[in-house]
């Protein structure tokens, strides 16, 4: 297993190190919604493209720990170029991934058993996302990872989209 974290930790790092779309988006007409973190500090500024129901483009603003930068860099990567609607999914398939480790860590402190990419996932390939899994045995950490993907969501809200 610490081989698997090892590379999960190689990935994260990379993402925090050379953040993909990194940056702002003119508004209009790109939807900009900003997302806070008050138990980290982490601030996050979404810039969405929306064109003709595809994820055109996709711009992340802010500041914050390594998980939240890592995790919206992820998620920039995993949505650009989608529609809404497969969007959307990947965004619930994530913050599933997130409440599995939320419920089942703790208590007793045994971690549940989880494969990656079970039937909880369903048809979702969250691929290098999955390396996310491991931040999750650090519950405080939980929102670091899922606050650009709430904040994405309320774009999308937002967009009306
Ligand atoms: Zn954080």
């Amino acid at each position: 297993m610490s081989g698997l974290e090892d590379l999960y930790r190689e990935i994260i790092l990379d993402h925090y190190r050379s953040p993909r779309n990194k940056g702002e988006l003119e508004t209009p007409p790109a939807h900009r919604t900003e997302g806070f973190n008050p138990l980290c500090g982490d601030e996050v500024v979404v810039y969405v493209d929306v064109t003709d129901g595809v994820v055109s483009d996709i711009k992340i603003g802010g500041q914050g720990c390594s998980i939240s930068q890592a995790s919206a860099s992820m998620m920039t990567a995993a949505v650009k170029g989608k529609s809404i609607d497969d969007a959307r999914k990947v965004i619930a398939a994530f913050k599933q991934l997130m409440m599995i480790h939320e419920t089942n860590v703790g208590g007793d402190g045994t971690e549940a058993e989880f494969d990656g990419d079970g039937e909880t996932n369903g048809e979702i390939d969250l691929g290098d996302l999955e390396a996310l899994q491991g931040v999750v045995k650090f519950p405080t950490r939980i929102k670091c990872a899922t606050l650009s993907w709430n904040t994405l969501s309320q774009a999308f809200d937002d967009a009306s989209v």
